[in-house]
């Protein structure tokens, strides 16, 4: 088949979004979802900047629910479909939005799934944006493969890999990149989700997944591509996701909040 005649809509659509950043994983259940939505939101504490999130885990959404956000739903205007704002600054789209329940269940093939993601590039109004992050399935699948070739034309700025300590998850890591190479998406960096667990009476550190520590730092040097943080298991991000709120609100000079500030950095 030759190139998909929409790609040039998609690029006019997205022409004034400023970075297109894919937010990835090897496996389920590092904290990727929890990730796009903290980053999401810590990028938004800044009024001037403009944030959007799209949910590409078409069979698992749950940034509905982890950016509370979750019995909205999503209307048509001449311009093109309308996101849910969950801020005045940060627009989220995604097919829970959609769903009639929270039970139901979307057991769709690729072609369909990708038709979705096609959608919610092409026919929502996105508007300006500083950032429009992707929130994506585990692993490499149909739907990273329609993203990057939907984004062909606008162009991806990069992906950032999130993984956890843990050596399974690490080998999943080069994997992504792998992809990312492949694909011709520029990596930013490694995340590293749950790298220690500071306990909230003493403060003292426990490195939860030990002896495999130091693994990520170890395999960006390697691979020559920069760690961009460590995150900190910290039951008040857990907490924030239920509520579907920033944990920012409540521990704006944690650890896990100063890893934040310096990913926001280095993107
Ligand atoms: P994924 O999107 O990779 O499948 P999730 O974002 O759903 O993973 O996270 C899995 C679970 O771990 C969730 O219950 C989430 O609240 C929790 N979690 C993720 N990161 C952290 C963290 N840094 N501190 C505390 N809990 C976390």
């Amino acid at each position: 088949a030759g190139p998909d005649p929409d790609l040039p809509l998609v690029a006019e659509r997205l022409q004034n979004i400023r970075h297109k950043l894919l937010v990835l994983s090897g496996k389920g259940g590092v904290g990727k979802s929890t990730f796009t939505s903290q980053l999401a939101f810590a990028l938004a504490t800044d009024e001037s900047t403009e944030v959007g999130v799209v949910d590409i885990d078409i069979c698992g959404p749950s940034l509905p629910k982890i950016m509370g956000s979750e019995r909205e739903q999503v209307h048509g205007a001449s311009g093109g479909w309308q996101p849910v704002y969950v801020q005045d600054n940060l627009a989220l789209m995604s097919i829970g939005f959609m769903l009639p329940d929270d039970e139901a269940a979307v057991i769709w093939r690729g072609p369909k799934k990708s038709g979705m993601i096609k959608q919610f590039l092409k026919d929502v109004d996105w508007g300006t944006l500083d950032y429009l992050l992707f929130d994506t399935p585990p692993g490499t699948s149909d739907e990273h493969l329609a993203v990057v070739q939907l984004l062909r034309d606008s162009g991806v700025t990069g992906a950032i890999i999130v993984t956890t300590p843990q050596e399974v998850a690490l080998q999943d890591v080069r994997k992504e990149i792998d992809f990312c190479r492949k694909a011709k998406v520029p990596i930013i960096g490694v995340v590293e989700n749950m790298s220690g667990f500071v306990c909230p009476s003493c403060h003292g550190e426990s490195l939860i997944f030990y002896p495999s520590t130091g693994g990520a730092r170890a395999l960006c040097d390697e691979l020559g591509i920069p760690l961009l943080g460590s995150i900190p298991l910290d039951p008040r991000i857990g907490q924030a996701c239920d509520q579907g709120t920033s944990f920012l609100d409540t521990c704006a000079s944690s650890p896990a909040a100063q890893a934040y500030t310096k990913i926001i950095e280095s993107i």
